[in-house]
């Protein structure tokens, strides 16, 4: 049985303790790894812990935490194939991608080694005669970190490591679908040389657990990714409490293509970007809108690539697109199937639940045309490989419908025109805006987030991340 990790070491099995159970969405019956579950009184000794620690670590050397990061970064580069079978076993992403996201969390580690290190502050003369003035910044202190399931080890990798190399403690709690990845993680962190205290991991249910580090008055700042459900509760008790909060959410995200674009670039942008991870990025293209030149032609094109798409176990060398994570998504994925033939687009092919004798969730990617702007299929965020497709006239409208969205993350546009490149990207309200590439699939040393209902808080990621994980401070000096 695997445990939290708490104030420098794993806790005691305990034969009382309520299990979680994670299951291989490839082949649910099987049992990935069996966890006991922490409760709010562990959340507690938790952040008793990282209070305790942060006095000290806040000034620890930044050579001490670049050589920890730097190590735990290598560890995980070094075990990147059997970290991406364990998240492909139970997050359900295919190994190819899997791999992909553990380098991502490596290079994360690395990245912000390498911040730590990094010199800030300035020196301004007084408007005052004699005065002299330090800026510089200072660790929050204690962070709570609260993550989703659908990037089991590259989403906490890029919040600890900033936490940890600009001098704050951590209290980090992973979504109950994924915590083996999270698991292993902490592992690893476990043996970095890290005091106790600094890291700790809490595998637990986001109403009990999760709620104790939100109300803590120890815990300084609050950074989650996940739902803009879960996102608006936590922005409300963070409000009230005065902390710091980052908070990264839900997302429409709209690819446009032009009658300019070249077809075979459109087709794989779209393809990749739509049903890709199954769907479930929040940076998925889950609208295309299509200028009428060059509609039909590609609505062909990516139906036929859709539809030879191989859907499968996640740990198959063959397979294009994994299961769905669990049965509550697949329901979900289906609904919206539902919902899309009912208000009366037109479904070219998949939407179907593909059952084999393990119980996958597999789901066959959706392609949706005759798509109207107020349809739930073009609005919500489904969080599955459903992709509907708008048809417009030209330019304009296709910039306006990508507008129209209570989102804003990422948007993407295929084009040769570099006057339509120049102006989408400048009048894109998304946070993050793709020329020829898919909206999803982002650099982990630049800045990554979005405006409007995708995001509240400063940017993570890349030399931003120092932004949110630390305090400015002025100081003022008569010589
Ligand atoms: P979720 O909101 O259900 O859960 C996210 C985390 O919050 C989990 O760890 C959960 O246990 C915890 N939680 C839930 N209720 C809580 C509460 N009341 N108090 C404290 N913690 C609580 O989201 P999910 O289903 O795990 O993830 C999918 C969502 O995440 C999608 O909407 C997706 O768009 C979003 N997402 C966004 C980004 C981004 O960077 N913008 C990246 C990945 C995923």
């Amino acid at each position: 049985m695997k445990t939290s990790f708490v104030d420098g070491a794993f806790v005691a099995p305990d034969s009382q303790a309520d299990l979680l159970d994670n299951r291989n969405p490839s082949a649910p019956t099987e049992i990935v790894d069996r966890f006991a579950r922490a409760d709010a009184a562990l959340a507690e000794k938790a952040i008793q812990a990282a209070a305790k620690a942060s006095l000290t670590w806040r000034r620890s050397s930044p050579q001490v935490r670049a050589t920890i990061l730097d190590r735990i970064g290598t560890e995980i580069l070094a075990r990147r194939q059997e970290l991406a079978e364990v998240l492909a076993r139970e997050e359900g992403k295919i190994v190819r991608e899997a791999l992909g996201e553990v380098d991502r969390a490596g290079h994360s580690f690395k990245f912000y080694a390498q911040e730590a290190l990094r010199a800030n502050g300035e020196k301004f003369d007084s408007v005052r005669e004699g005065v002299g003035v330090d800026v510089f910044t200072q660790p929050v202190g204690v962070i709570g970190i609260i993550s989703p399931w659908n990037f089991p080890i590259a989403i906490p990798a890029w919040k600890i490591a900033p936490a940890l190399a600009f001098g704050n403690t951590v209290v980090f709690k992973p979504a109950e679908l994924v915590p083996s990845s999270a698991w292993a993680l902490a592992e690893i962190i476990s043996r970095s040389g890290l005091p106790a205290g600094v890291f700790n991991m809490l595998i637990g249910p986001g109403r009990t657990v999760g709620d104790a580090i939100l109300r803590s008055p120890q815990v300084d700042a609050i950074t989650f990714t996940g739902s803009e459900s879960t996102g608006r509760q936590i922005a409300q008790l963070a409000a009230q409490r005065m902390i710091r909060v980052q908070l990264e959410m839900g997302g429409k995200n709209p690819l446009v293509v032009l009658d300019d674009a070249d077809l075979d670039v459109a087709v794989e942008v779209a393809l990749n970007g739509s049903f890709y991870s199954t769907g479930q990025r929040c940076t998925a293209s889950s609208r295309v809108i299509v200028t009428a030149g060059i509609h039909d032609a590609f609505v062909e094109r990516l139906a036929a690539r859709t539809k030879a798409l191989r859907v499968g176990d996640a740990l198959s060398g063959d397979t294009d697109i994994g299961p769905v994570v669990d049965p509550s998504q697949l329901k979900q994925n289906l609904s919206y199937v539902e919902a899309g033939l009912e208000e009366g687009a037109t479904l070219v092919c998949g939407g179907q639940h593909l059952e084999n004798d393990k119980g996958a969730y597999h789901f066959s990617p959706a392609l949706f045309t005759n798509v109207r702007s107020h349809m739930r299929i073009y609005r919500e965020e489904i969080f599955g490989p459903v992709l509907a497709i708008l048809k417009v006239a030209d330019y304009e409208e296709a910039l306006a419908a990508a507008e129209d969205t209570p989102f804003g993350l990422s948007a993407g546009i295929v084009t040769t025109s570099l006057k339509y490149a120049e102006d989408f990207k400048r009048r894109s309200s998304a946070g993050m805006v793709m020329v020829n590439l898919p909206t999803a699939g982002v650099d982990y040393h630049v800045p990554f987030g979005g405006n409007r209902g995708s995001s509240l808080g400063p940017r993570e990621q890349g030399t931003y991340a120092r932004q949110f994980f630390t305090r400015v401070k002025t100081t003022y000096q008569l010589a």
